[in-house]
């Protein structure tokens, strides 16, 4: 349930709503939108009736979402999440690119690419420390030495930076270092990670796992939303199908779906999506075309010597490139988003 409170509630109203709701052992969630602070109530809410809300003063409604996902759903926060990190905002109507290594290979390594990124138009920069590999004898990532690099790489550019974490008992160390907490594919329902990236107030970046369903996907961000982080990016990076040509299969109408089925900003990771540098750019452009407000980008300055995905890694040239080419599409889908196919109201 939501309770959305009229627009001129005052804070002593809002305060009494909130000891209502936790008297019946339930946690009120504040969501101060620009148009209405809306609560959500997280809980078992079995017997529970809106109108024990309603007839308080200050509110508007109180309605039941239908919905799994409360927090993260559009009903209980109907304009975008903009989420600041530094000076970028991400989910607004400029696309934000995050760029770099899949890996941190080295200090060299990292600050090459983030003058080479930061000179083609990236926003933040993008390196793994700690690497989720397939096989235990791959290079598994240079750990917190690879988490100081990027820090200094991303000082050096001012740039802000992102990075992956795979432990839980890691998130206070990657946390120190880094504006943005990675959840990749494969933690996508490791709870205990997911609840201690809540638990911090650093925006995190939610890959959607390799089988995962959309609600599946919105159900983890619930996890990250219900320990009061709002701070969600939502990823699509493709999904497992029976094509085998492509590493993933870019869910592209996933994209324009969960657009309308959630406020917070989703960006979309063409790279892991198609394992193909010549397929990174086109797979791009049809992400921002339905509605991905930013892309992840695998850039390497010698993708052929890269340690780990250098087959889908684009070099600083070809990245220039592709922030042109998403530019132009993003110019024509973004400025006015109420219009679009992922507003549920204008279609
Ligand atoms: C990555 O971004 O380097 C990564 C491992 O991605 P994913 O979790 O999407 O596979
Ligand atoms: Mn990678």
């Amino acid at each position: 349930m939501i309770i959305v409170l009229q627009k001129g509630a005052t804070e002593k109203q809002l305060q009494d709503i909130v000891d209502r709701i936790k008297g019946y052992g339930l946690e009120p969630h504040v969501i101060v939108g620009v148009a209405r602070t809306v609560i959500g109530l997280v809980g078992d809410k079995r017997g529970l009736e809106p109108r024990v809300f309603e007839s308080m003063p200050g509110v508007e409604k109180a309605v039941p979402i239908m919905a799994p996902y409360k927090l993260a759903s559009r009903d209980a926060k109907a304009e975008d999440t903009l989420i600041q990190v530094r000076d970028v905002v991400i989910g607004g109507s400029e696309p934000v690119y995050m760029a770099g290594p899949c890996a941190v290979e080295s200090r060299e390594q990292i600050l090459e690419t983030a003058y080479a990124v930061k000179e083609a138009g990236a926003s933040i920069l993008r390196g793994g420390a700690f690497k989720p590999r397939t096989s235990p004898y791959s290079f598994q990532g240079l750990g917190e030495t690879g988490l100081q690099y990027l820090a200094e790489a991303g000082e050096a550019v001012d740039l802000p930076t992102i990075s992956e974490v795979v432990n839980p008992s890691d998130v206070e160390l990657v946390s120190q270092y880094v504006d943005i907490l990675q959840i990749g594919a494969r933690n996508m329902q490791n709870f205990a990670l997911l609840r201690r990236v809540g638990q911090t107030r650093k925006p995190v970046l939610l890959k959607r796992g390799l089988s995962a369903t959309i609600e599946e996907w919105l159900m983890a961000a619930e996890y990250i939303m219900s320990e009061g982080n709002y701070q969600v990016i939502l990823c699509e990076r493709g999904i497992r199908t029976f094509e085998t040509a492509t590493r993933n299969t870019l869910d592209v109408g996933a994209i324009a779906l969960v657009r309308q089925l959630s406020h917070l900003p989703v960006v979309a990771d063409p790279s892991h999506a198609t394992g193909r540098r010549d397929l990174v750019v086109p797979a791009g452009c049809a992400a921002v075309a339905a509605g991905a407000q930013g892309l992840m980008v695998e850039v390497h300055p010698n993708p052929d010597a890269a340690l780990s995905d250098g087959a889908q890694s684009l070099t600083p040239k070809q990245f220039r490139e592709m922030v042109g080419a998403v530019a132009q599409i993003a110019r024509s889908v973004m400025p006015e988003p109420a219009k679009y196919w992922w507003n549920k109201n204008a279609v």
